[in-house]
């Protein structure tokens, strides 16, 4: 009863309008759930999603492409190394995508969340789904304020309806995200309050553990010469082949102008000074023109729309 009551709320209010839901394209599907991971749907339904399968529409035109072109058409996403695991991913299974739950744990960038949730969407496979929404619709059914992985794993095999098991993971998603979402759930619309144990006091059992953020200074010098500005390939983990200006010892009387920037945990100042002595490292000259063709992160972006 109540898997069926789920599934015609999913019927009358999931989101079927996702273009990755109405596919069998397991590249398309594999895509989604890497950009889905650290950005909002809406951003990447209308911008990212369309824009990279233009530019890369099958697992072999990005297993072929080359490392700099991923990297620019991942600009704006930013957490650059799920490009790069997606490339190698590419690389490695152009073709043939693994069925396997086992197998895609293998792959780089691809951990439980996303091999299940590839094998659930892609695969239509009897496995349970487990995401941050469904996780707080769990919680919250079971009245478990701070159950292990092992527990949430276990009721949510305990919940999976084993007759349609992609369309419950689905509609299970979306009611964590539309109805039982974090503060101030919709219980007197939700399918599932007859038997939702948590509903009389949904806040308990929605608690996240906050981020703890690290701040950070950034120094960047400025070399124009010719309409051409000096780049270099960062070497660092924070933003790995992409280029960037070249990092510097600051000279105050050189200070021209700074600004903010939250890179994953890390809140940075970046300040941007005009360049005295070329420094040592590899330098790139690129007119302003061609800089949107390039793989620049959007803390470069910044800077250079700043200048
Ligand atoms: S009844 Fe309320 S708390 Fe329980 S699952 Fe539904 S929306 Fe969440």
């Amino acid at each position: 009863m109540m898997h069926s009551k789920l599934l015609e709320w999913y019927k009358n209010y999931g989101r079927h309008e996702l273009p990755w839901r109405n596919t069998d394209n397991i590249y398309h599907i594999y895509l989604s759930e890497i950009m889905l991971q650290q950005t909002q749907v809406s951003r990447v339904r209308d911008e990212f999603y369309p824009n990279f399968l233009e530019k890369f529409p099958t697992l072999k035109a990005l297993a072929d492409a080359k490392e700099e072109d991923v990297l620019a058409a991942w600009s704006g996403l930013g957490y650059y190394s799920r490009a790069r695991n997606l490339h190698k991913t590419a690389k490695l299974t152009h073709k043939n995508f693994p069925t396997e739950y086992e197998e895609l744990l293998q792959l780089p960038g691809i951990g439980s969340y996303t091999a299940s949730a590839v094998c659930s969407f892609g695969y239509h496979q009897n496995v349970v789904v487990i995401d941050t929404n469904i996780k707080r619709v769990l919680k919250r059914f079971y009245a478990l304020p701070n159950p292990s992985d092992k527990e949430l794993a276990d009721k949510a095999q305990k919940l999976l309806n084993h007759k349609e098991p992609r369309a419950h993971n689905l509609a299970l998603m979306d009611l964590g995200s539309l109805i039982c979402i974090p503060k101030e759930p919709s219980c007197e619309s939700c399918p599932l309050r007859e038997s939702c144990q948590g509903k009389s006091e949904p806040e308990l059992y929605s608690k996240t553990k906050k981020t703890q953020y690290e701040s950070m200074d950034l120094f960047y010098g400025i070399w124009i010469q010719e309409g051409k500005i000096a780049l270099t390939q960062s070497e660092g983990s924070m933003y790995k082949n992409m280029l960037t200006l070249p990092s510097i010892d600051p000279i105050e009387e050189n200070y021209i102008t700074s600004f903010k920037h939250a890179y994953t945990k890390y809140r940075l100042t970046v300040k941007l000074y005009h360049g005295n002595e070329l420094p040592q490292q590899k330098l790139f000259w690129k007119s302003f023109e061609e800089l949107p063709t390039l793989p620049i992160s959007s803390l470069t972006k910044k800077a250079l729309k700043l200048l």
